[in-house]
């Protein structure tokens, strides 16, 4: 049994054999033979080589005559470590004595020295490591072992570990057998999490590199509330996390009755909470989550799921979906968050140096009025079908505010030239997440109807740490003191100038943040589907001065570790299920 640690990012427990990928998302196979198999894959093995042997060749023949001696000389060189005898008495061996699959052990000794020659940290030799791949990419190949799609066509439960996911690959994991994933990189605040909370998946990113010394792994527990990936469980361990499992679900069965109750603290407060979603079919989950609205629907999903660019009507048939099953409850859309962690295709794909410092979100809408036209023109027709709001991610400064709602204006013009039904007073707000919007709030309460704190990336560009970087992730806080003054004084502000804010950054989906937020003013949380039955429970749970005192005693405290503490403390004497052993 092996366990290592990394950071948690979606909650829960899932227990399953392990789908080992490597760095390009190729399955890495598993693993042990029956005893009376080891002659068949020795038999194959052998096969497999001379085949690759001739391949090689052939190559560097071909290389030769049309490129010359030193270019036809790579294939050389692959061809002596193809032949190495150290490597064949280690394939033997895993093979004879440990009764490794010809596959695995291929990818297991391969790997392994790759590893090593990376770590030497010479340019020559990394270049080496990437011939070592070579050769065993076509060995697998030759054995049957390399599927190109593996997480395409699953037929048993399976939990993900690879180097990394990106968040339209995890928006695409097939959950019927996807049951949990790790990741060697990635951070808390990444959109690869969030998605993974949206499908409910137990995830654990950032571990740091640790494929190729598990390679071997069978079954694997994930744990996503304390962020553990644990490799071939002893049976005492599966014991307690079948506990853990069954006592999540029965907390969960609980839950599920209070659903339509209303969010409501002891004194009678009514708290708006709603929820985040990024696929019109999540709407439902929301609506038997008893939710009040949707706080934030997160549109850039419809590019990142496709390879299409979405059409106007695609916006509006999406949209249309979420608004008529929310029945008159508020459905806040936001346009385009694109960039960053979230890569469009095609003309959108570029590279940056510092993509969450650079064109993402309304900057990159805004240049791109023929991507940005037709959402908004479908938000405007489609909010004639319910009670809908469009909001702006990102903005930094007023003048982006004004080009959008200009560029807004223009649309409904349009649409009104050409006899096309649309909702004309369309309430406008915009995300606070960027410390300049903050300062400037005062301003921007003039120009808005309503404000929305991202806390994701408010902690991100207030703590300069990127929020999907596991290098930094210890830094990445949203309960720091810091985000939370912005955070004050964003509620402050909105006060003063009877602006409606609400919170729909993670921070809210954490119960004991959720107090401290409603003590701090928030009367309006959104957060991801599967975190409303929590957070109801701890909002009914508890009066507004409790929280404000909670809230009072945070603004003393000097470190988020500090104010994480206390508000665990908290949380277990207010709602003690909450809290699990
Ligand atoms: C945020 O930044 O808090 C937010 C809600 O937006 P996203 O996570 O999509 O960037
Ligand atoms: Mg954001």
């Amino acid at each position: 049994m092996l366990e290592l640690q990394g950071i948690p990012v979606s909650p829960g427990v899932a227990i399953a054999s392990a789908l080992v990928l490597d760095a390009d998302g190729y399955r890495i196979p598993r693993c042990i033979v029956p005893a009376s198999d080891v002659d068949g894959e020795f038999a194959r093995l052998h096969v497999a080589v001379d085949v690759v042997s001739e391949q090689l060749e052939q190559s560097r023949l071909e290389t030769t005559a049309q490129a010359g001696r030193q270019t036809g000389d790579i294939f050389a060189a692959q061809l002596q470590m193809l032949h190495d005898p150290r490597l064949h008495s280690e394939l033997e061996k895993r093979i004879g004595d440990d009764r490794q699959s010809a596959a695995f052990a291929v990818s297991a000794v391969l790997h392994n020295y790759a590893t090593a020659l990376r770590k030497l940290e010479n340019p020559l030799l990394a270049d080496r490591a990437q011939d070592v791949l070579d050769i065993e990419r076509q060995l697998l190949t030759q054995l049957g072992a390399v599927t190109r799609q593996p997480l395409a066509d699953l037929t048993e439960p399976v939990i993900v570990l690879s180097r990394m996911l990106t968040p339209s690959e995890t928006a695409s994991l097939d959950r019927r057998f996807v049951k949990g994933f790790c990741t060697e990189i990635g951070g808390a605040g990444g959109h690869t999490a969030i998605v993974a909370k949206g499908l409910e998946i137990p995830a654990v990113v950032g571990i740091g590199e640790f494929l190729p010394i598990i390679a071997g792994a069978d079954r694997v527990i994930v744990d996503g509330d304390r962020g553990r990936l644990i490799i071939d469980p002893d049976d005492e361990t599966i014991a307690h996390y079948e506990e853990r499992a069954e006592y999540r679900r029965s907390l969960a069965a609980k839950l599920a009755k209070q659903s339509q109750l209303p969010a409501e603290t002891l004194d009678g407060t009514r708290i708006a909470l709603n929820a985040n979603i990024e696929f019109p079919h999540e709407t439902a989950a929301c609506l038997a989550r008893g939710a009040d609205g949707i706080g934030l629907y997160r549109t850039e999903f419809l590019y990142l799921s496709s390879d299409e660019e979405p059409s106007e009507e695609d916006h509006y048939q999406a949209y249309a979906e979420v608004i008529k099953q929310m029945e008159g409850r508020p459905v806040v859309i936001r346009t385009l968050d694109l960039g960053a962690d979230k890569m469009g295709r095609g003309k959108l794909a570029h590279q940056e140096n510092n993509p969450f410092l650079g064109l993402r979100s309304i900057r990159l809408s805004l240049r791109n009025l023929d991507l940005f036209r037709p959402q908004l023109r479908a938000v405007l027709r489609a909010a004639v079908l319910g009670d809908v709001r469009v909001m702006f991610p990102l903005v930094t400064t007023l003048g982006e505010l004004r080009q959008a709602r200009m560029l807004l204006n223009v649309v409904a013009e349009d649409l009104a030239d050409s006899d096309i039904p649309y909702r004309s007073d369309l309430p406008v707000g915009m995300m606070v997440e960027v410390p300049a919007a903050v300062m400037m709030l005062d301003h921007f309460a003039r120009e808005v109807d309503f404000f929305s704190i991202g806390t994701n990336d408010l902690a991100q560009y207030t703590l300069a740490v990127d929020r999907s970087n596991e290098y930094v992730a210890d830094l990445y806080q949203s309960s720091d003191p810091a985000v939370l003054r912005l955070i004050q004084a964003s509620i402050d502000i909105s006060d003063a100038n009877q602006i409606p804010i609400s919170v729909c950054g993670e921070m809210s989906s954490n119960p004991a943040r959720a107090l401290l937020l409603l003590g701090m003013g928030v009367r309006n949380l959104s957060v991801p589907p599967s975190a409303l039955p929590r957070v109801k429970k701890a909002i009914r749970n508890v009066s507004i001065e409790q929280c404000q005192a909670i809230a009072e005693r945070v603004r003393k405290l000097e470190s988020a570790r500090d104010v994480d503490l206390y508000l665990l403390d908290r949380l277990a004497e207010l709602a003690p299920e909450l809290v699990m052993q």
